[in-house]
């Protein structure tokens, strides 16, 4: 029985406040409206911008929300104007949309589509106040536009990646979100160099898709950066060179990395999330010609650092998404895998379902974990 046209009554974990376990419900999704899509979900991944939201930022008006946001499924419905996709397709819903008519999908120099952070709207909640999913009367938000710890989403046709239909789902959803935006930020927004010294601080996900990145880039030597020396043994696995550890010194970790690099590397890639660290990623950066890209997620302090730094020829640049246009070329990193060019099965840790999902979030907490997928639906 077709069920095109009529409300979705489905599974979702629904984050009701904050910093309180997601609770498995039963949501309804409704119709996609003109220009959207609705998604089957198959398998999403969590990603510590899911846990940003519900454990630190905290925005009461954030919430009821279902987040989740890495994730790749199949399309089951379209609204009326959508053209380039049907339902059947396998897709990955983006965080950052691509319309591809505006001033910024027009250059080739950004990602940052002027309906982008549409999905972010009012930065502080993360999520736009228009949704299709509801529960118990309550319109509930999707984290960036999409919501993905839910069976059924509805998004907007510029935030879906056409993907080949050979993508084992369970893989590519990590293109979702972490992989993209480490890997990106390295080689679209850094663009780092052939021979290069380069330094990573933060070893999840995104910070190990980073130095894979700075690999595929042709750099020298790549040194990780964590406090969790856990995290080392993987980050071999992705490319890095050298290991160094900020508990392990009692003095400044700028000025270690400058001693083991004459004077400091030439890219730095902060992929944490917390300002102090940026600032230290910028400073361990050689000056001259040293570039260092903020790629880890806080709204909730302002960065600062002697204008001194930057003076002496040092760059500070962010990247969201790695850079990434969605539509486009998502595709393309897709294909990058199933043709081996880019590792995604050494990033997954943990496999469980929807239901384990507190458990998945428990995991990433106390860095037990890369990325756990989970699965959805079949
Ligand atoms: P994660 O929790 O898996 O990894 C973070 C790592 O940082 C951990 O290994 C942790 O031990 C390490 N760390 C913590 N404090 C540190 C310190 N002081 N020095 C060095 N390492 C430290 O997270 P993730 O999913 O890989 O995400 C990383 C960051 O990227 C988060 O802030 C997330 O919100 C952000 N993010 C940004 C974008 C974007 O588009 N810019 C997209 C996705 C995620
Ligand atoms: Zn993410």
């Amino acid at each position: 029985m077709t069920t095109t046209g009529k409300v979705i009554k489905c599974k979702a974990a629904v984050a009701w406040e904050p910093n309180k376990p997601l609770v498995i419900e039963e949501i309804e999704v409704a119709p996609p409206q003109a220009k959207e899509v609705r998604i089957k979900i198959v398998a999403t991944a969590v990603c510590h911008t899911d846990l940003y939201h519900l454990l630190e930022n905290k925005q009461k008006d954030g919430f009821p929300i279902v987040l989740g946001h890495e994730a790749a499924g199949i399309v089951e419905s379209v609204g009326s104007g959508v053209t380039e996709i049907q339902p059947g397709d396998k897709v990955i819903p983006l965080f950052i949309g691509q319309c591809r008519e505006c001033r910024f999908c027009k250059s080739p120099k950004t990602n940052q589509c002027v309906d982008a952070w549409k999905g972010t709207g009012h930065h502080d909640v993360m999520a736009p106040p228009d949704s299709r999913l509801t529960c118990r009367g309550k319109t509930l938000l999707q984290l960036a536009g999409t919501g993905t710890f839910s069976e059924y989403t509805v998004v907007g046709e510029i935030a879906v990646a056409k993907i080949d239909p050979a993508a084992p789902l369970d893989k590519v959803c990590l293109l979702g979100c972490g992989v993209c935006t480490g890997y990106g930020a390295a080689v679209n927004t850094a663009k780092v160099e052939p021979g290069s010294t380069c330094a990573v601080f933060g070893l999840g996900a995104v910070g190990l898709a980073a130095v894979m990145g700075c690999k595929a880039a042709g750099a020298k030597r790549i040194i990780a950066v964590d406090i969790n020396p856990d995290k080392f043994e993987k980050a071999k696995v992705f490319g890095a060179t050298d290991f160094v550890n900020p508990k392990d010194h009692n003095k400044p970790i700028s000025q270690v990395l400058s001693e083991m690099t004459d004077g400091g590397v030439d890219f730095s890639l902060e992929c944490v999330g917390n300002v102090e660290v940026m600032r230290s990623a910028l400073e361990s950066c050689v000056q001259g010609w040293g570039v260092s890209v903020i790629v880890g997620w806080t709204e909730l302090q302002n960065i600062s650092v002697p204008p001194l730094q930057l003076i002496a020829g040092r760059t500070w640049k962010g990247s969201a998404f790695g850079g990434f246009k969605g539509r486009d070329e998502v595709p393309q990193m897709v294909k990058a895998y199933l043709n081996k060019k880019l590792k995604l099965d050494e990033f997954i840790t943990h496999n469980m379902t929807l239901d384990q999902v507190n458990d998945a979030i428990e995991l990433m907490k106390h860095g037990k974990c890369i990325r756990t997928v989970l699965n959805v639906s079949s």
